[in-house]
């Protein structure tokens, strides 16, 4: 199964991503991980990551896609995988798509994560992470609502979008996704 998890900065997209992907076997790809696992050993990837990171901006498409188109090639990710963090805006949706339709293949079903922005801030700020002061944690959610909410609308239209409410224990969110993602197997 070929999904997308999808939702603000914050939403838990990652940890319920990987959960997901443990319990169903298949691999997780998450490209705000791969960029933050290439800065820290110091490749040039990361650092060039970490300028637009570090600001909360998106790092160009170019670099973005380039390690998506990569990892869609590998012999692990061929019978299904979980993007974390991508597409984040129109012209990555729209790469994705071409790719994914070069080998045959497409989207299954999109996991719409969502909570209440509120709850999302004070998750950011609880985690710490580099990219989640206060300032930076507006702009990401600025560049959500400009550039990645339409991507949303890109995959209502081809009816592939299922929401989950992403409020609540990590074990209780789960069973929704996974719920969810059961649904979407057997449609
Ligand atoms: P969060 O979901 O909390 O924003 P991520 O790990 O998904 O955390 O992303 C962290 C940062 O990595 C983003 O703010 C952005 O700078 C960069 N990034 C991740 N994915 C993409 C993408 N698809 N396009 C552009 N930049 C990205």
């Amino acid at each position: 199964m070929n999904l997308i998890f999808f939702g603000a900065p914050g939403v838990g997209k990652g940890t319920q991503a990987e959960k997901l992907a443990a319990r169903l076997g298949i691999p997780h790809i998450s490209t705000g991980a791969i960029f933050r696992a290439a800065l820290q050993q110091g490749k040039e990837l990361g650092l060039r990551a970490r300028e637009y990171m570090d600001r909360g901006a998106l790092v160009p498409d170019e670099l973005t896609t380039a390690i998506v188109v990569e990892a869609l090639q590998e012999p692990e990710n061929a019978n299904g995988f979980i993007l974390d963090g991508y597409p984040r805006n129109l012209s990555q949706a729209e790469d994705l798509e071409r790719a994914l339709a070069e080998q045959g293949r497409g989207i299954d079903s999109v996991l719409y994560l969502t909570a209440p922005q509120h709850e999302i801030v004070e998750r950011m700020l609880a985690r710490g992470r580099n990219d989640d002061t206060e300032d930076v944690i507006n702009h990401r959610l600025e560049v959500y609502r400009q550039e990645t909410e339409p991507v949303l609308k890109f995959y209502q239209d081809r009816e592939l979008v299922r929401e989950v409410y992403g409020v609540g224990g990590i074990d209780e969110v789960h069973d929704r996704v996974f719920d969810a993602a059961k649904v979407a197997a057997e449609s």
